[in-house]
C-alpha cells in the first residue's frame, strides 16, 4: 500500500475469532490494516524484502478513497488467495469507521450468521467482497471491529522466500529454545518436555515462524536469536492471542455448543480415562440438577496426569471450549479452588475389648474380632496426601490455542 501513497496507521492486527466454528478455517484468524495519511513519528513495523515498513500512531482527518483501495485488495485476492481450496473462503471489508467492539465480541465468543453480518455491512456503507461461501466477511468485520480495549499482545511474523514454500521449514529448535530463555516477555515459544517447537506452523502456508509476545522491541531482539533459513519478510502485529478474550464467565446450566466458558463445579464422577487416552471428569453444583463432562484430550500431555488427580467433591473452575455431541468441555485450564479431605487404611480396626487387631470379613464386609466377636465397619486411617494443589494448572504449549492466556501472562502482570 505504501507505493499507492497511503500510510499503515498503527500496527497491523492479527484478530482470532471463535475457535469452536465447526466451518472454521485452521486458525480462525483475520487481519486488518488502518491506512491514510500518517501523523506523528513513524515506526518500524516489519520488512518486505529488503523495503523497510513503518506505520504512524496518528491519521490526519482527510478520508481514504475506497475504491482505490477496493481495487489493491482485490488484486492482492486474486493473485494470492487459494480459491480452490475448500476450506479458503475470503472477504474482505473497507470501512471508514469501527463497527461496535459488540460485533468482534460475538464473533470471538459465539456463531455469527453471515446473513447479520451483510446486514450490519449494508447499513454501515462497507465496501465489501466475499469470495465463494463468503464466511470470510464475517471474520473481516470482526478484525475491523476489535481494538485492544482491555488486553492485546504481539506477533512478529516472519515469510518464507518464494521459492521455499510448501518444503519443509528449517528452524533451529536449539535457538529457539535459547531465545525463550533469553526473551522473558514472549511465551509460547517451545515445550521442552514434548519438544515441540510451537514457533513453526503445521500448515505448508508461507509463514516460517511467528514469536508472541508483551514487548515489540523484545520480539525483534527474539527474532534475532533464532537460526533459519533465509527470511524474505516480517510483519509484526497487534493481536488478540493469550487473551483469554473467547472465554465468558457461565453456570452449567448455561452452557452452550460452539461457546468457550469458565464455569465453576465440583467432582460429581472421578476422572476415567476413556479409549484413545483421553481423561473424562463430571462437575455439577447445587444450584442446578445440570452436570457437564469435562475432558482432558490425549494431545493435552501431561495435563492428563494432573486432572486424574482430582476426586468427587472437589471444587474446580474450568476454563475451556464446549463440544456439542457429548457437551464436554475442552479444558484449557483449570482453577482448582478447593480439594477434599482424602483418607487411606492404615491398618486394621483394634478391639476395644481385648486390644487384637481385628480381621477383615471379605470385600466391603466390614471387621471382626476373632476372639470377642465384637464387630467394625471402620479401619484405622490417616489422611492422604493429596499431590495436586489450589492453584490454577494449563495444557502444555504443544496443545495451547492461540486465544488462551498463559499462566506466565496472568503471574507476570501479578508481579509488576
Ligand atoms: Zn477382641
Amino acid at each position: 500500500m505504501t507505493e499507492e501513497n497511503y500510510d499503515i496507521i498503527g500496527y497491523s492486527r492479527l484478530v482470532r475469532l471463535n475457535p469452536n466454528v465447526p466451518w472454521k478455517t485452521r486458525g480462525n484468524g483475520a487481519l486488518s490494516i488502518r491506512v491514510g495519511t500518517g501523523k506523528g513519528k513513524k515506526t518500524k513495523m516489519g520488512e518486505i524484502g529488503d523495503k523497510e515498513i513503518f506505520c504512524y500512531p496518528k491519521k490526519s482527518s482527510e478520508n481514504c478513497n475506497d475504491n482505490k483501495i477496493k481495487k489493491i485488495v482485490e488484486l492482492v485476492i486474486d493473485k494470492h488467495a487459494k480459491l480452490e481450496d475448500e476450506n479458503t473462503n475470503p472477504g474482505f471489508v473497507i470501512l471508514q469507521k469501527r463497527p461496535s467492539l459488540g460485533t468482534y465480541e460475538k464473533a470471538v465468543r459465539e456463531i455469527v450468521s453471515l446473513e447479520e453480518i451483510e446486514q450490519l455491512l449494508k447499513s454501515i456503507g462497507a465496501d465489501y467482497k466475499g469470495y465463494k461461501n463468503c464466511r470470510g466477511l464475517i471474520g473481516a468485520t470482526a478484525a475491523i471491529a476489535w481494538y485492544p480495549a482491555y488486553d492485546k499482545t504481539y506477533e512478529l511474523i516472519t515469510y518464507r522466500q518464494k521459492k521455499s514454500w510448501g518444503t519443509e521449514r528449517s528452524v533451529d529448535d536449539s535457538s529457539v529454545k535459547k531465545m525463550d530463555k533469553t526473551c522473558s516477555s514472549t511465551f509460547d515459544n517451545y515445550d521442552y518436555k514434548n519438544r515441540h517447537n510451537k514457533l513453526v506452523p503445521n500448515s505448508p502456508c508461507p509463514i516460517l515462524y511467528g514469536i508472541r509476545g508483551e514487548d515489540i522491541e523484545d520480539l525483534i531482539m527474539a527474532s534475532s536469536l533464532v537460526k533459519s533459513e533465509p527470511v524474505d519478510s516480517w510483519i509484526i502485529f497487534e493481536t488478540n492471542q493469550g487473551t483469554d478474550d473467547h472465554l465468558q464467565k457461565k453456570s452449567i446450566d448455561k452452557i452452550k455448543p460452539y461457546q468457550s466458558v469458565i464455569v465453576e463445579g465440583s467432582l460429581i464422577q472421578s476422572p476415567h480415562t476413556i479409549k484413545g487416552g483421553h481423561v473424562i471428569f463430571t462437575i455439577g453444583n447445587n444450584t442446578t440438577t445440570d452436570t457437564v463432562d469435562c475432558a482432558a484430550y490425549e494431545p493435552t500431555k501431561e495435563f492428563r496426569r494432573i486432572v486424574r488427580e482430582l476426586c468427587i467433591g472437589d471444587v474446580v473452575e474450568v476454563y475451556g471450549g464446549v463440544r456439542e455431541k457429548p457437551l464436554t468441555i475442552n479444558i484449557e485450564k483449570i482453577n482448582v479452588k478447593y480439594l477434599t479431605k482424602q483418607v487411606e487404611k492404615v491398618e486394621n480396626p483394634v478391639c476395644p475389648n481385648c486390644g487384637k487387631h481385628m480381621k477383615s470379613k471379605g470385600a466391603n464386609q466390614g471387621y471382626k474380632c476373632k476372639i470377642c466377636g465384637i464387630t467394625s465397619s471402620r479401619p484405622i486411617v490417616k489422611e492422604k496426601k493429596r499431590t495436586i494443589r489450589t492453584e490454577f494448572y494449563e495444557v502444555p504449549v504443544c496443545a495451547r490455542r492461540h486465544l488462551s492466556k498463559p499462566l506466565k501472562r496472568i503471574h507476570d502482570k501479578q508481579k509488576h
